[in-house]
């Protein structure tokens, strides 16, 4: 039994140098020192949320086949991070690169910025010579089809830092899912498709295990929860939120509340009993739970857990993989629906909510804890927050199962101000503009058969979860501003024959 962990603290990713025993024992001590102050700029760089870990220069197949079976066994070590300073003879990295299972970075660096033009002799080019050792490595790896992130630049420039900075996130994303449990309560809302998928396959691909379990169990442990708990939790919901004076202790619905806190109890008591880091439920399967849980939900993602509705366990993976993504920057992480639209011509807006289950983590207001009927799963009204995501960038990101990979979609998005107030949508909401433009992002999404539910991220960018792709292999569809009808379609089709072919005959 153990709680959530959604912070990075824990994780590290090794910095590795290439070299070999050709240059002497001076250069080699130049080659350390100076690949240790790079290590060091990435590690206290407030870009790279973990800890980055040099690690004594690689001179032989023997030591980085070694490095790399030691990274492979450490849970802390989410990655690696590799750099040529000088010349790597590449044939040394065959079997190491043959054994990492850990995420690779290629940093095409050097020690200095400009070239002492002056100095500059023979000793200083054979120091500085990454722009050919590097080459070198970049052959091997692409001969032996090793997927890697290559950044390119001096590390004091914030572009390098920054996308060293977004691929340690993915990785930390993916480190999670390789760790990942998930919780049913219930199964798959009846006759739906697009929440369907090979579990099986996502435990291979992904590393999570995807398992059910009887909604009345946690029925049993929301039975269980003590009045002491319950007082505590209600007075922590009205020092959070603008509870509206009907649930307020004496309120004439106050009951529903203290019921909407023995349901987050008894979920969070469930989910640590069993180390899960993820859940689902569903509407049409809540047992002896008297409310479908709302208010809850939205807590527990805005806590790190992964949560999708109506069974949809592979939305409630991304929402758990962005949460931990994100760890640490302004901002969150939901479920998020794509519910209906303001056709206003050139002033095209999504309107996304669910039923009730959006995470507060998407603003930055006071939200307010409301009840209303429900007029879907036939129980009492539930308890929940209502609020407006913030304004602001954001990416929506969908998993769907195409019978022989899974596909992620994604599309940049900009989260704006509703057009008016929304008196009578009491639930958590978020209105955004798509780009490149409406009719175009909208096309695009129903071609590549992306879901309706996603997991909407306001703290992390599309570069994250594009190297979160990469990492696993799986193929993502970008829909942003440079996307045209014509070019997706392709795409969709190249890709069609390419995962295939990836996969091998
Ligand atoms: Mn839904």
């Amino acid at each position: 039994m153990a709680s959530l962990t959604t912070t990075l603290d824990h994780y590290e990713v090794w910095f590795l140098t290439g070299s070999q025993n050709l240059y002497g024992a001076e250069t080699l001590r130049q080659v350390a020192e100076q690949s240790r102050e790079i290590a060091r700029a990435l590690d206290t760089s407030s870009d790279v949320p973990v800890k980055v870990v040099w690690k004594p220069v690689l001179k032989d197949s023997e030591s980085i086949r070694r490095a790399a079976l030691d990274a492979n066994a450490d849970d802390h070590v989410i990655g690696l991070i590799a750099w040529m300073h000088t010349f790597s003879p590449a044939k040394m990295w065959i079997s190491g690169l043959d054994a990492l299972t850990k995420p690779l970075l290629h940093l095409h660096t050097q020690a200095n910025v400009e070239l002492p033009w002056a100095e500059i002799d023979f000793d200083f080019m054979n120091l500085n010579q990454a722009a050919h050792g590097d080459r070198e490595f970049g052959y091997i790896q692409t001969r032996l089809g090793v997927t890697r992130k290559t950044v390119v630049g001096h590390v004091s420039n914030p572009a390098v830092s920054g996308s060293i900075g977004s691929w340690t996130r993915a990785a930390a994303g993916w480190a999670a899912s390789r760790s990942m449990k998930l919780a049913r309560f219930g199964d798959n809302m009846r006759f739906v498709a697009v929440t369907e998928g090979d579990k099986t396959e996502a435990e291979l691909r992904f590393g999570v295990q995807v398992n059910t379990w009887p909604v009345n169990e946690l029925a049993e442990a929301v039975q269980s929860t003590t009045d002491a708990a319950i007082d505590t939790l209600v007075a922590e919901y009205d020092d959070l939120y603008d509870v509206v004076p009907e649930l307020r202790k004496g309120g004439t619905r106050h009951e529903s509340l203290r019921y909407g806190a023995a349901i987050e109890l008894g979920l969070k008591s469930f989910l640590e009993a069993g180390d899960f880091d993820a859940f689902t439920t569903s509407f049409e399967d809540l047992g002896a739970l008297r409310q479908l849980p709302g208010l809850a939900v939205q807590r527990l993602m805005a806590q790190g857990y992964g949560f999708g509705a109506e069974g949809d366990w592979k939305t409630s993976v991304l929402v758990r993989v962005a949460n931990v993504m994100g760890s640490g920057l302004p901002g969150g992480a939901s479920l998020m629906e794509d519910y209906t639209y303001d056709l206003t011509p050139g002033a095209e807006l999504i309107l996304g909510a669910h039923m009730l289950e959006v995470s507060p983590s998407l603003t930055s207001e006071r939200p307010s804890l409301e009840i209303h009927p429900l007029g879907i799963g036939g129980r009492e009204d539930p308890v929940r927050l209502v609020f407006n995501a913030d304004p602001g960038p954001a990416v929506v990101v969908a998993m769907s199962d195409m019978r022989d990979r899974f596909r992620l979609v994604a599309n940049v998005v900009e989260v704006v101000q509703p057009t008016a107030a929304l008196p009578n949508l009491p639930v958590g909401r978020a209105v955004w503009r798509p780009e490149p433009d409406f009719a175009t992002s909208a096309a695009a999404w129903l071609t590549a058969g992306a879901a309706h539910h996603t997991v909407m991220s306001t703290a992390v960018g599309i570069e994250v979860f594009q190297d979160f792709a990469e990492i696993a292999r799986t193929e993502l569809l970008v829909i942003d501003k440079t996307t045209t009808q014509r070019d997706f379609l392709r795409e969709v089709r190249w890709n069609q024959a390419y995962y295939r072919l990836a996969q091998g005959l």
